[in-house]
């Protein structure tokens, strides 16, 4: 049976073209060092490196001044935010749709005596910015949001939120992990002073790599969480000052920098064709869904708000057990979805879909419509034989 992969809000599947084979050369004829090393290959590493952050900075409109800097992830660029920013007696504000990559640093942090208020988004996951408005203290010192969620697509006002910080004078960071790559993000534009992206979502780079853009104001407020040798300034044994140097202690993922790159390079023509193709794909779905009694999209359901959403959809099966569903699926029609709480439970509970989760569908640029037509017509079927899935009462 052939395989139809639904999971790309967790990682994208395929990976860009080429990034497989650049990460395969760097690793079997020089996986040098860079920064360290004084010979010729290191220089041109580095020169590749360098390379990748301008891409970036282009791809995210950054300011002329910001500076990126790589991390695992963007789990460890969010916690580098909260952690590095954030100290007792500050307050932080946060949307109710973030993912525990936001929630569960915070909770560290709440126990230190940081203040988190949690703007309501509605019960289809958007946010009017007035509530946000609404949360700000005499000591707010950051706002935080997602771009948008990971659970249902909705995409939240992150230009109106800025302007509010800028108002404020207020540190506003953004986590991308779902736009990075598919959605436009202009990092000026919408006053965004951090900007957490992963490489190996809609970047379609490999995992292992993500990082931020900081501009300099932040970078000079926030505290390193993780310090250590840097190649630079040896001499001394307290943490460079200067970027990217004050935030990337130890040796860089360089295979995986250079497939972030090589997916970058794949990127040069723009993200909208791949928008276009994913929103298609959306709304057909959201059509076929219409039409199931059963299927409960959490979020926006309505195929005419598409503007509104990006490509992750996820529906709660009323009477039947999403798991089993899941599971039902991959072995009907061979379709890989991921079902739970997708690391979001406080954007479930604002969605009414906590504590039972929902089955994501999350579409990436290689999926076919076709693909959507043997899913749609498999939950059918399965949902036909619906009375061995239903769940205890
Ligand atoms: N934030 C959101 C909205 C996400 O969807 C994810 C991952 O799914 C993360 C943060 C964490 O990203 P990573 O696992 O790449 O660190």
């Amino acid at each position: 049976m052939d395989t139809i992969y639904f999971d790309n809000a967790a990682t994208s599947f395929p990976k860009a073209p080429g990034v497989g084979r650049a990460m395969a050369d760097l690793i079997e004829n020089g996986a040098f060092n860079i920064s360290r090393g004084g010979y010729e290959r290191s220089y041109e590493l580095l020169g590749q490196v360098l390379d990748t952050r301008e891409r970036l900075k282009r791809l995210f409109s950054a300011p002329k001044d910001a500076c990126v800097c790589f991390t695992g992830g963007v789990t460890a660029a969010l916690n580098q935010f909260l952690k590095g920013t954030l100290s007792p007696g500050d307050h932080v504000i946060v949307s109710s749709m973030e993912h525990n990559a936001v929630m569960r640093p915070l909770y560290t942090l709440a126990q230190s005596g940081v203040e988190v208020s949690v703007a309501p988004c509605a019960p289809d996951g958007t946010l009017d910015p007035q509530t946000v408005r609404d949360c700000f203290q005499r000591n707010t010192k950051a706002v935080l949001c997602t771009h948008a969620s990971n659970v249902c697509g909705t995409i939240l006002p992150v230009a109106s939120i800025g302007a509010l910080c800028r108002e404020r004078g207020v540190w506003f960071a953004v986590d991308a992990a779902q736009t990075a790559g598919i959605y436009p993000i202009d990092m000026a534009g919408m006053s965004i002073d951090f900007l957490a992206f992963p490489g190996h979502k809609s970047l379609r780079g490999p995992q292992g790599v993500g990082g931020f853009l900081v501009t300099p104001p932040l970078a000079a407020a926030m505290c390193p969480v993780i310090e250590g040798g840097t190649g630079s300034q040896s001499d001394l044994e307290d943490q460079p000052e200067f970027l990217p140097d004050k935030f990337e202690s130890g040796t860089l993922p360089l295979p995986a920098i250079i497939g972030l790159r090589q997916a970058l390079t794949a990127l040069e023509n723009g993200t909208e064709t791949a928008y276009r193709h994913e929103m298609a794909l959306t709304s057909r779905f959201l059509e076929g869904l219409s039409a199931i009694s059963q299927a409960k999209v959490a979020g926006i359901s309505d195929p005419s708000r598409l503007t509104e959403r990006l490509g992750v959809v996820s529906v709660d099966f009323s009477l039947t057990d999403n798991a089993e569903l899941a599971y039902a699926l991959e072995q009907e029609a061979g379709v890989m979805t991921r079902v739970g709480l997708h690391c979001a439970p406080r954007a479930h509970q604002t969605l009414g879909t906590f504590p039972q989760g929902t089955v994501r569908f999350s579409f990436g640029p290689e999926n076919t419509s076709e693909e959507v037509d043997v899913c749609l017509r498999a939950i059918r079927k399965i949902l036909s034989q619906r009375p061995v899935f239903l769940s205890a009462p």
